[in-house]
């Protein structure tokens, strides 16, 4: 699995956050994405998916 996120979209929710801890967090300044784990083991791609799919601002990719 393959995760990309493109901070220029991103409007800090945190939905990712919520969804995928282990995979997403949130810049302390401003809340922007930020990627931990661009390429998350087997066990976290519902996690990740549910977090690509809740993004209000669709900035999550999930490659598989
Ligand atoms: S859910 Fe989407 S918009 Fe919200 S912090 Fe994560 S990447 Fe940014």
């Amino acid at each position: 699995m393959k995760v990309t996120v493109d901070q220029d979209k991103c409007v800090a929710s945190g939905q990712c956050v919520v969804a995928a801890g282990e995979v997403f967090d949130q810049r302390d300044e401003d809340g922007i994405v930020v990627l931990l784990n661009e390429n998350p083991s087997a066990d976290l791609i519902a996690d990740v998916q549910h977090a690509a799919s809740v993004c209000p601002a669709l900035a999550i990719t999930v490659d598989e």
